[in-house]
């Protein structure tokens, strides 16, 4: 097969943000644009054909539209109706699913999009406490949840690893998403990275500095989450395609905190799993590849507490 992968070009993703509108909503808005409902071969098709819009087969408030296609000054955008969002990175909060009411940590939330995500998914209730260690990004958050209606979001500006757990604010999370800062190797546009077999451990050189520190970073984060005291539902993600901060950093804080597992059925219907190889339960994870998926290349691990804290809806 052909090594050349110079021409990926992702569909336009548009997430319909349900706090201020509907899918059915939207899709009158696009039609009186002049779109039309695409077939499935169309979105199938290497170049999918102009003015037409999808419904997305696996998440159900998401639309796809045409590479490139320019909605940077439309009303629904302008007024946070619709919110910009790759597919793959509407993955972690569509999995974490928390139900209404819910207490929630964010802890590396910025600029918000999947903060915005989970708001929407517990019809603005609850409370989601949405850290960043970076002041302008936490302030790009504020605006953005702002403008999408959301107000159970409790920003919180510092290092989300210098949390106490034990903190009472903080007694009633049960939910966690967790998007620590990554290689972004999956992000198409990089291409010196999707270059490579990520069936190896890829790294290298100075790359491989860097990555490991940042899996070091996002173990920790994982390790900290895991000590607040009433969580039951922690996921964690990036958008990044090297094992070292994916399989092998799952595998890594399994190991260090037994009272953790992986849950076992979390989105059935995606076939692409972890790196086979990696470890025993590398099935339970969650893959995207660029190509084959027209999405970013991007990972989500759903763990849950052992034992008798669990859900029952798990
Ligand atoms: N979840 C965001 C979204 O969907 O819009 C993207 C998050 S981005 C991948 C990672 C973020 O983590 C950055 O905004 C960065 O400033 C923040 N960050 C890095 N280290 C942190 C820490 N120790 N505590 C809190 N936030 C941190």
């Amino acid at each position: 097969p052909s090594h050349i992968r110079n021409a990926i070009v992702l569909p336009r993703y548009v997430r319909v943000n349900t706090i201020k509108t509907t899918v059915e909503k939207v899709m009158r808005h696009f039609a009186d644009k002049g779109y039309s409902l695409g077939l499935p071969e169309e979105l199938a098709a290497s170049e999918i054909p102009p003015m037409r819009i999808f419904r997305d087969e696996h998440l159900p408030e998401m639309l796809v539209m045409p590479p490139n296609t320019d909605l940077h000054d439309d009303p629904l955008l302008v007024e946070g109706h619709i919110v910009l969002q790759d597919k793959a990175s509407c993955f972690p909060a569509f999995l974490l699913r928390p139900p209404k009411g819910a207490t929630v940590i964010d802890a590396c939330a910025a600029p918000g999009n999947k903060t915005s995500h989970l708001s929407a998914i517990m019809s603005n209730t609850g409370t989601i406490f949405a850290f960043d260690k970076d002041r302008a990004r936490l302030d790009t958050l504020i605006r953005l949840t702002t403008r999408s209606g959301c107000t159970n979001i409790s920003p919180i500006h510092g290092s989300f690893l210098d949390t106490d757990p034990n903190d009472p604010k903080f007694a009633k999370v049960e939910y966690m998403l967790l998007d620590p800062s990554c290689s972004g190797s999956g992000i198409v546009g990089r291409m010196d990275h999707l270059l490579k077999d990520t069936s190896e451990n890829d790294v290298d050189g100075e790359t491989d500095e860097r990555v490991r520190a940042l899996a070091d970073f996002q173990k920790q984060v994982i390790l900290h989450a895991f000590k607040f005291p009433a969580v039951k539902r922690v996921v964690y993600s990036t958008c990044s395609i090297h094992r070292t901060e994916n399989e092998d950093v799952v595998q890594h804080v399994l190991a260090e905190s037994p009272k953790f597992g992986l849950v076992a059925n979390a989105f059935p219907k995606w076939t692409r799993r972890g790196l086979e190889g990696t470890f025993d339960q590398a099935d339970r994870l969650v893959r995207t590849l660029p190509e084959e998926d027209r999405t970013i290349g991007f990972f989500v691990a759903l763990f849950e507490r052992q034992g008798g804290h669990q859900s029952a809806a798990a």
